[in-house]
């Protein structure tokens, strides 16, 4: 299965295709994450995680703290 096919840039830059950007609600604010797995190169959106305990529950992407923390923070 070839999907879509791309030639990659001689800046190492790939377009996503339009039609995936939307259906995945990618835009051009939204983080990706590249990793490797089983030899292929996976392209998918960043889970945004809390920088203080690693959580991915109700993170607040602007200061990407999760909610306990904050909560633990505003009693302090
Ligand atoms: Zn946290």
């Amino acid at each position: 299965m070839l999907g879509s096919c791309r030639k990659i840039d001689t800046l190492g830059r790939v377009t996503i295709p339009k039609e995936m950007r939307k259906k995945y609600a990618i835009t051009d604010e939204t983080l990706l994450s590249i990793t490797e797995q089983n030899d292929k190169i996976v392209i998918q959106k960043a889970i945004p995680t809390c920088k203080l305990c690693g959580s991915e529950q109700d993170v607040d992407e602007s200061i990407m703290v999760c909610k306990r923390c904050s909560e633990k923070i505003k009693n302090q």
